[in-house]
């Protein structure tokens, strides 16, 4: 996953940054409505209750007819891409699985991301926390392989995130991105012109369609993350120039990873090589520091010119996770408060990979094993 853009919250005169979304609007695709605290929420519930009945009546008819596919009347979709709708119930984790703090706070609110808010530090893990960086993120390399065979027209969303919470549960580990901020689901699925978020659902995929699977796992404590895009079936030329040039994108900007070396170069080295191609950067989602935290410092912007704080040590832990886009950078972000879609319907593409900061260099860590390392797509090129 990547690192969001923080909003303001909905209370009257309070100016607070609001990560928090009420969990009945996600449920009714309500947009915003995002609370800075528990307080304001509960202090706003009286008048905000009132959206959640005027909505109610139209996701009733929804939900009561299986083959309705648009759940927000309403809203001006950007592409062709439409949610199906219902979503199925939020899978169990067995009661045996280590869990992260969101996992059962009913907003999805992690007390200890929370608390490192604001501060731009980065942690230089010790080895033995190294060691469970280097555990968790091949688990997670095995959950995203066990995706990628799945691809193919035909195939839902939904059941490769079916697939992808039995492969994490079955090496006991907690999908991480169930119930972070009330996610529903336990991995994001992003086709065609959404850009990261995706949330599964009955879709199926279709020939020609592109699609990103971003997997953020939680073992013995610590996250690993990362995401590759795959072609269902046959695609465009062009289409496979933009996800392989935003592949080539990752790979350039952790060629560049050492110590002594800047957060903020990595977005000029991506941005060079989009550009160069005639395609975008988005600029709302970024990289991110991630060990017992799913999100936190650093923050790695993937366009150039940004003000990226910090300066690469060994045993710093991040992620550099590019979304590159067929036409313009802009985004905007579906009723559900998650699925983030370019505003000009176009394409756009992403890759990711948890590295670890090396005396001479960094560890790929969320590298493939089999295939010399080369990511799935390069197979059907
Ligand atoms: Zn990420
Ligand atoms: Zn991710």
């Amino acid at each position: 996953m990547a690192a969001v853009e923080t909003r303001e919250c909905e209370t009257e005169g309070c100016n607070s940054e609001a990560k928090l979304q009420c969990p009945t609007c996600i449920k009714l695709g309500i947009q915003g409505s995002y609370f800075c605290s528990q307080e304001c929420f509960k202090g706003s519930w009286s008048t905000h209750k009132l959206l959640h009945k005027k909505t109610k009546d139209v996701v009733k008819n929804c939900v009561e007819d299986d083959t309705n596919t648009d759940p927000w009347p309403g809203y001006r979709y950007t592409g062709k891409l439409r949610p199906f709708y219902p979503l199925t119930p939020k899978r169990p984790v067995p009661g045996n699985i280590l869990r992260p703090d969101y996992a059962d706070h009913p907003m999805g609110m992690s007390e200890s991301e929370q608390s490192m808010k604001g501060t731009s530090q980065i942690k230089t893990l010790p080895d033995d926390e190294i060691e469970s960086m280097r555990t968790v993120c091949k688990l997670a390399r095995e959950v995203l392989d066990i995706a990628a065979i799945m691809v193919k027209p035909g195939v839902t969303t939904e059941e490769i995130d079916e697939a992808v919470h039995l492969a994490c549960t079955e090496r006991n580990c907690y999908p991480s991105p169930l119930n972070y901020y009330n996610f529903p689901k336990s991995c994001c699925t992003s086709v065609n012109e959404v850009i990261c978020h995706g949330i599964p659902d009955r879709r199926e995929l279709q020939e020609g369609d592109i699609l990103n699977v971003d997997i953020t796992v939680f073992y013995n404590g610590y996250h690993g993350d990362l995401n590759e895009t795959f072609f269902v079936g046959e695609v465009e030329e062009g289409v496979k120039r933009l996800v392989q040039t935003t592949y080539e994108c990752l790979m350039q900007a952790i060629d560049a990873v050492k110590p002594g070396v800047r957060y903020r170069e990595l977005g000029n080295i991506i941005q060079k090589h989009a550009q160069a191609s005639g395609f975008s950067v988005v600029r709302s989602y970024c990289g991110h520091g991630i060990h017992k935290l799913f999100h936190t410092a650093p923050n790695v912007p993937h366009y150039a010119k940004n003000k990226a704080v910090g300066v690469m040590k060994p045993g710093h832990v991040f992620t550099i996770e590019p979304m590159i886009c067929e036409g313009g950078w802009q985004d905007e972000t579906w009723p559900d408060g998650w699925t983030a879609v370019t505003r000009d319907g176009k394409r756009s593409a992403q890759f990711e990979h948890t590295l670890l900061v090396t005396e001479t260099g960094c560890d790929i860590l969320t590298r493939r094993l089999e295939d010399n390392g080369r990511a799935h797509f390069l197979s059907f090129m």
